[in-house]
């Protein structure tokens, strides 16, 4: 059986500020061997991305499969997980064009997913959705005209789950609407963070796509499929801090982010097979109940800086990461 939890690295090129200070890189990568290493020390993942790994290599590498679960019928999630600055969203959106090169995983798995649809002769409907989470409080990217409406997780007692009331899902049936879409959620999405100011990077973005299809191959036979993949660029990780939850004084300031705390516990009590999963302890995992853990597929991109001033938080990111393998 597949592993329901895979994890990749990918490291970003120096940034000219980097390069210009003469700051070498302190992150040494093979991918043939799926290995990182820093500090002398060696990690192994499912899959590593290095500088010159472009965001077509990312998608074919890890997210493609994915996509084809959800096609399927299956729920997936793929994260994106690091230290601000070190290319989660570069990753997770990148640029929200059809075809520039620089497109992230969010409009390469549009274009995918409808491309597919199409040439099947099946009939099918999407859904998506574009929300923000910052301090345990949900904000719907989409859906500026219901302001007065607060989103709230709700318990669907006839289906059982969790889902979101107040939630704009929009129906489309083309790429080309959802790029719309995208656009006016990102608008969004950036005048809140500026907003929020220096805390920008405390917030997680969960674009969600929802497939249902139906074929009817053999007469009077019908099969319907529901998938869902929902594409996270996590707020940044070093919003846990260096110790985790042992660092009470910044518990006590809020400094701690309990979604990111709790996804974390989530992952490991899911890769250990551990009969309790805490999915109830943050907003982010109860959003994700259904896409994380069971028949679900869940990717974790870690993303690293290179440079030798974030050693310890590249160290920590690591960490993480490999405790979710
Ligand atoms: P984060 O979302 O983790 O804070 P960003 O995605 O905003 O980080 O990336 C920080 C900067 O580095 C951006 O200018 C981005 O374009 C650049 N960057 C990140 N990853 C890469 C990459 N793999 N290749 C080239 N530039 C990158
Ligand atoms: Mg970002």
């Amino acid at each position: 059986m597949e592993k329901s939890v895979r994890v990749a690295v990918r490291v970003r090129p120096l940034s000219a500020k980097e390069k210009a200070a003469a700051r070498p890189s302190v992150v040494a990568v093979a991918p043939k061997e799926h290995q990182v290493t820093v500090r002398k020390k060696t990690y192994t993942f499912d899959r590593v991305f290095g500088q010159y790994a472009s965001q077509k290599d990312v998608f074919k590498g890890v997210v493609q499969s994915v996509v084809d679960e959800a096609l399927a019928g299956f729920n997936c999630t793929v994260f994106a997980y690091g230290q601000t600055g070190t290319g989660k969203t570069h990753t997770i959106q990148g640029k929200l064009s059809p075809h520039d090169e620089n497109a992230g995983i969010i409009p390469r798995s549009v274009n995918y997913i409808f491309d597919k649809l199409q040439a099947t002769k099946s009939e099918y409907s999407v859904r998506v959705s574009f929300l923000q989470l910052y301090n345990e409080e949900l904000k719907d990217l989409l859906g500026e005209n219901k302001k007065d409406k607060p989103l709230r997780l709700m318990e669907d007692a006839k289906r059982g789950g969790v889902y979101c009331q107040n939630l704009e899902e929009v129906t489309t049936l083309t790429a080309a609407h959802v790029f719309e879409l995208l656009e006016i959620g990102s608008k969004n999405r950036i005048t809140a963070e500026t907003l929020l100011n220096e805390q920008s990077s405390r917030s997680h973005c969960i674009f969600t796509i929802r497939i249902h299809s139906k074929e009817s191959n053999i007469p009077g036979e019908e099969m319907i499929r529901s998938g869902t993949l929902n594409l996270v660029d996590l707020a940044g990780s070093e919003c846990i801090g260096r110790s985790g939850a042992r660092n009470v004084r910044a518990r006590e300031a809020g400094n701690i982010n309990q979604s990111l705390l709790t996804l974390g516990r989530v992952i490991t009590a899911l890769v250990d097979k551990h009969p309790h999963v805490p999915y109830r302890d943050s907003k982010l995992t109860r959003l994700l109940q259904e896409s994380l853990g069971g028949r679900a597929m869940t990717t974790v991109i870690a993303t690293l800086g290179p440079a030798g001033d974030c050693i310890d938080e590249t160290m920590s990111t690591l960490d993480y990461a490999h405790r979710a393998k």
